[in-house]
């Protein structure tokens, strides 16, 4: 048993150094400070609360519903919405409740296909499907990445679609809610906005405002561009709060991690403070990395409307082997994006897409500003067009120990300590 444990140990370490050495670009993850870790510990993370605030099944949860309470209180300041629940332990699981929510088996739902963005949730294999529902995709123009309106309208007049899906896990730009919230009145459909991707954009006032552009739901994991804990909100006209906690609990949730709901309220907290200043750096940075990336030759995505207006960039690789042998590539000089699907390609190619994607939002919590987008542009550009090898890694790391600070923070301290 020792034995296996120390193996354990040594893998969460060796996982622990790897990122503190690293630059990490997935555009769905982010840093959380050691404030909202420290409830990840508590004996929350032992509890039940199922039910509402002050009408649990079970006894012991006087704090719980406190803090709960804390949660949807600073959540509804926040996004300023009517209603918000904060049960989800996930995205997908707030997708899942929200179908429930807005649609009957077999309804048709319209949604960006996986390509153009969509993620897998919104599909008819995935968490779509387990409500039985037939999803028609957007017809999209790859070279403005967006959705062509005008066709949707055309299309939806036709199979009167329940709800039009918003929001993506490729997304550059803001999408077309107020349009489409349009259609829907005439249909008698509902506006799903899945803010996942963008939910602390949104929170700094730096993307869309989904709530106030007419959706009428928004769903949205907290742990990616919203540097929270790994958990989902859902937020609502208050028409709605009935039919959406019912598809929570009981629906979706039972348990609902009450530690990690202890730990968004520090996030919340946080982004409340700290949301505008993170999330105008974030856009400008990943501004600046794309821009750098197309000078220096890249086929970076949507030049025609400036690249990104988000934490995102998307490059087309296909000249240099492809996204899944970039990827891998930079990922030997201690680079860490992904490959992705982009909307010209089939979904049986995602194994070897076109593409790849790049986030900025983690690197910026850490407080990297335009200066290292250029820097990591021409790292990138080393790597992948000169073919430079591992002198390169030392670059990276050199590069990355002047920034292992988590910033937007109420006290500012270092990132990826392992106590061993
Ligand atoms: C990441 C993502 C999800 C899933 O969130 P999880 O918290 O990983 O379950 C849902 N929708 C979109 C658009 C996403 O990008």
């Amino acid at each position: 048993m020792g034995s296996l444990l120390q193996k354990l140990e040594a893998a969460v370490k060796r996982h622990n150094d790897f990122y503190k050495n690293s630059l990490p670009l997935i555009a769905s993850e982010n840093l959380t400070c050691s404030m909202t870790r420290k409830y990840y510990l508590s004996d929350l993370g032992h509890r039940y609360a199922e039910g509402k605030v002050g009408e649990r099944f079970y006894q012991g949860c006087d704090a719980i519903d406190e803090i709960e309470q804390l949660a949807i209180d600073l959540t509804k300041k926040l996004f300023k919405a009517e209603h918000a629940n904060v049960q989800p332990i996930s995205g997908v699981v707030a997708n899942i409740a929200a179908f429930f929510a807005l649609t009957k088996p077999f309804d048709t739902i319209m949604a960006l296909s996986v390509p153009c963005g969509g993620h897998i949730s919104h599909d008819r294999f995935s968490a779509a499907g387990i409500r039985g529902l037939k999803v028609e995709y957007y017809p999209f123009n790859s070279e403005e990445m967006e959705i062509d309106v005008d066709e949707t309208r055309k299309i939806a007049l036709k199979l009167k679609p329940r709800v039009f899906v918003l929001g993506s896990s490729l997304i550059l730009f803001p999408q077309p809610v107020k349009e489409l919230a349009e259609v829907a009145a005439e249909i008698d459909a509902k506006v799903l906005y899945d803010g996942s991707h963008v939910l602390g954009l949104i929170a700094g006032g730096e993307f869309q405002d989904p709530l106030r552009e007419g959706a009428d739901v928004v769903t949205a994991s907290t742990h990616k561009t919203f540097f929270g804990p790994q958990r989902a909100i859902i937020l609502s006209k208050k028409e709605l709060a009935d039919e959406i906690d019912r598809a929570v609990f009981p629906g979706v949730v039972s348990n609902h991690h009450l530690n990690t709901l202890a730990a968004l309220v520090v996030s919340l907290a946080e982004m409340l403070e700290f949301g505008k200043a993170y999330a105008s750096q974030v856009v400008k940075n990943a501004r600046k990395l794309a821009e750098k990336l197309y000078e220096l030759g890249f086929k970076v995505v949507g030049e025609s409307k400036g690249f990104t207006s988000s934490h995102q960039v998307a490059v087309d690789v296909r000249e240099f082997g492809g996204g899944a042998r970039v990827a891998k590539s930079l990922e030997g000089i201690n680079v860490v994006l992904n490959k992705n699907l982009m909307p010209w390609d089939d979904v049986s190619s995602s194994s070897d897409p076109s593409g790849i994607r790049i986030g900025v939002q983690e690197v910026t919590r850490l407080g990297m500003k335009e200066g290292e987008m250029e820097e990591i542009a021409e790292i990138i550009h080393a790597r992948i067009v000169k073919g430079e090898g591992e002198s390169l890694k030392q670059r990276v790391i050199e590069l990355k120990r002047k920034f292992n600070t988590i910033k937007y923070t109420f006290e500012e301290e270092e990132a990826y300590v392992w106590e061993e």
